[in-house]
């Protein structure tokens, strides 16, 4: 564990702030307890417009024209039954390069990791979006549980974004600039269907899926890792990688892969500003590199793919 030099200002509320990027013990896969009680409050505080037809479905890159713009991308989950990290080795080396990069957060991941959540809320290099709030498989779920697991995510972000907004007020500090609910959501296992889609849509969330899913299951580290997600990759692509310690070595990956593609005249930039910079090429279905390869997963994770098990009670 690496000890951090606190001023006495933000010793004293360490309950609602985090200064430090380095790593801490708290940030360890399942050191945080689990919390998976609904937020009290489900009312969102700004409510998106609807998307129009023609923008429902889920986007895999962006057709920049040739500009060679890549939006990295990391989700931040975990299921109804355990917590999981923070990896603040890719998020510190983030800060550092001044790389901004997209965090699809799950509702209850935030709520665990509030203090870590709040603190990047404050860090403008990072775009925050929604993954569900206990990885819930929209391909499988009945409409209310997406509602839940839409709804209590946005809600949740609200009540941390409240938070991050009082802490600077009542410390004298600027106000942070943090956008008031997330606009862009990423569908857990990337599963989905027609309803699920309509649903999103009625909220105004813009799914943000992947081209290329660059972690392998084994040793991401390994350079050979990094190549070939680097041979998939193209102007405007979007890239899956996750920042909850789960995947192996996905730290060194992202490292590898940033020296690859700046090597290769790549710049980077948020899902979110990359949406406005071409064309986004959607699909209907959602999976990581041909339709129907996350079918699988469907029994994989309890009955409805946030690990509950069980009576299936929807
Ligand atoms: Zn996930």
């Amino acid at each position: 564990m690496l000890l951090v030099a606190l001023n006495p200002a933000s010793a004293l509320c360490q309950e609602t702030s985090v200064e430090s990027w380095a790593s801490m013990d708290s940030d360890r896969r399942g050191a945080l307890p689990n919390d998976p009680t609904p937020p009290e409050s489900r009312s969102i505080p700004l409510v998106l417009a609807p998307l129009p037809q023609e923008e429902e479905g889920t986007i895999r890159r962006v057709e920049t024209g040739g500009e060679k713009v890549v939006a990295l991308t990391f989700d931040m989950c975990e299921l109804a039954t355990k917590t999981t990290g923070c990896d603040m080795d890719i998020l510190s080396y983030l800060r550092q390069e001044g790389i901004p990069a997209t965090l699809f957060m799950g509702g209850k991941w935030m709520r665990t990791h509030a203090a870590r959540v709040r603190q990047i809320m404050r860090e403008p290099i990072f775009e925050i979006g929604s993954h569900a709030w206990t990885h819930g498989n929209f391909g499988i779920m009945s409409e209310e549980a997406m509602r839940e697991q839409i709804e209590w995510t946005q809600a949740e972000y609200a009540r941390l974004r409240g938070e991050a907004l009082r802490h600077a007020e009542e410390h004298g500090l600027p106000a942070p600039e943090i956008t008031p609910v997330p606009t862009l959501f990423r569908l857990p296992y990337g599963r989905c269907n027609d309803r699920a889609l309509a649903v999103l849509a009625g909220y105004g969330l813009k799914v943000i899926q992947w081209d290329v899913a660059a972690e392998m299951g084994q040793d991401n580290a390994s350079p050979s890792v990094a190549d070939a997600a680097v041979r998939l990759i193209k102007p405007g692509s979007i890239v899956l990688m996750h920042a909850n310690l789960v995947p192996k070595g996905t730290a060194a990956l992202a490292r590898n892969l940033v020296q690859k593609l700046r090597g290769q005249g790549y710049r980077f930039v948020t899902a979110g500003r990359l949406l406005g910079m071409g064309t986004p090429v959607r699909v209907r279905d959602g999976y990581f590199t041909t339709p129907g390869d996350n079918l699988s997963l469907d029994t994989r994770f309890g009955y409805d793919g946030t690990g509950r098990r069980g009576a299936a009670g929807r």
